[in-house]
């Protein structure tokens, strides 16, 4: 059986961390792995300035800061290898003159294509030096491109995998590196157009495409390598007694995540449900903590889940001629969430009016309220706080909303969600 590992990009932020991933695959030199790599620290933000100077007409801007990453990038290699430094340079260099060619060129596409040229660099550097960096150590391993495998549409930035197209090749590529090496090497988060231009899967999309491959080749499990303990009950940073969760069940992940849980990626579960495979958040700081396991079987006794969204917008809706809300204009409204891909954290209707909470994201904002004012006053309040509590007390309740001036609340037995100024 095939374990899938996902290591994320604070798992080889440095030279440290990357042999200290290298002490980890020792311990499972048995197995057949697949790994899957993200871009090494902070570099995807890095190349989204890049492609930002670009965009704006900076040219010079673009080349600097991209050559900040390309140094980065070779300094680390020149650290970790010696016989293999050479072909690894040879490599990269390919990748930093794709992105370079591009760079001298004026725009003329729109942002979210020159994003994805560029940003999609992140995987694809640090993947080639941790190949031959393990190479060297003598963890045998085979480094593909997952371009070649994973096709998408060419909704750059958000793509949508073409799964039919994919899986086999996938599967096929895979299984062929692994009968040869026992180890394979790809890169998260990218993938291509069948015009072979690179394409992302939105932010964090690393979780996901493990997922896929996890699925695709019936793996055992799927491994996310974190440098925390496991996946925590809130943020730690927002309450300090946050806990730590042993096991959860895939519906309770997908439940977190849709309430804004930064834990794992919310495309990630569906592809490991489907096919029972056992999802597992491990600490790589510390490989003998147990960890979180996700499986279907339902966990009870969960402690609270505290998620809160901050900079929220409160947009009233209300009946321009006193008809009532009815099936029409709400059809409409859910109309122009999926154009605006613009989705409403909470939904409140009454007779005459409608009350939506959305992230304060300005470009969105416009597009929303321009389109609702069709139909509808428009209103707006900003400056909100949602917080969400599953299996919730009432005495949590009331411990984290006194004193706050609460505008809206809805509540299932499971679920409390509280809007309310700070
Ligand atoms: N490198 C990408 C990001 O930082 C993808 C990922 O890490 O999952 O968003
Ligand atoms: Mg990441």
């Amino acid at each position: 059986m095939i374990k899938v590992f996902k290591f994320g990009g604070a798992s080889v932020n440095s030279v440290e961390r990357i042999q200290h991933l290298a002490t980890i695959l020792e311990q499972y030199q048995q197995d057949k792995l697949v790994l899957i790599i993200s871009a090494m620290g902070k570099t995807t933000n890095a190349l989204e300035k890049v492609a930002e100077a670009f965009y704006a007409g900076n040219q010079a801007e673009a080349i600097q800061l991209f050559h900040v990453v390309k140094q980065q990038h070779l300094t680390t290699a020149k650290y970790l290898l010696v016989t293999h430094y050479n072909a690894c340079h040879d490599q990269l260099n390919d990748f930093f003159t794709e992105a370079e060619w591009l760079l001298h060129d004026k725009p003329v596409r729109n942002y979210d294509y020159y994003y994805d040229q560029l940003v999609c660099i992140g995987e694809l550097l640090s993947t080639c030096i941790i190949s031959y960096f393990l190479n060297e150590k003598g963890l045998s391993n085979t480094w593909l491109d997952i371009r070649d495998l994973l096709r998408t549409d060419d909704n750059f930035r958000d793509a949508n995998v073409d799964w039919d197209f994919s899986a086999p090749r996938i599967h096929a590529a895979i299984h062929e590196a692994i009968s040869q090496t026992n180890c394979c090497i790809v890169q998260g988060f990218i993938g291509s157009t069948d015009e072979n231009e690179s394409t992302t899967l939105g932010r964090e999309g690393s979780d996901f495409t493990a997922a896929i491959v996890a699925n695709v080749l019936d793996a055992s499990g799927l491994t996310i390598w974190k440098d925390v303990e496991g996946v925590m009950n809130a943020d730690p940073r927002q309450f300090p007694e946050a806990q730590y969760i042993s096991e959860l069940s895939f519906e309770e992940v997908i439940e977190m995540a849709y309430y804004g849980a930064q834990v794992i990626h919310p495309k990630t579960i569906k592809p490991l449900q489907n096919k029972r495979i056992p999802l597992y958040v491990k600490c790589f700081l510390d490989t003998s903590l147990p960890g979180t396991a996700i499986t279907g079987k339902k966990v009870k006794q969960l402690p609270p889940v505290i998620v809160l969204k901050k900079d929220q917008v409160l947009m009233h809706l209300h009946s321009q001629d006193f008809s009532f809300v009815g099936e029409k204009p709400l059809g409409d409204l859910y109309t122009i969430f999926n154009e605006t891909r613009f989705r409403p954290n909470l939904i409140q209707t009454g007779a005459i009016n409608v009350q939506l909470c959305v992230d304060n994201r300005a470009e969105k904002l416009d597009q929303l309220a321009a389109k609702a004012a069709a139909m509808f006053d428009v209103q707006i309040e900003k400056g909100l706080t949602l917080l969400t509590i599953r299996h919730y007390t009432n005495e949590l309740l009331q411990k984290l909303t006194a004193g706050k001036q609460i505008v809206l609340q809805q509540q299932t037995t499971e679920t409390v969600q509280v809007l309310y100024h700070e």
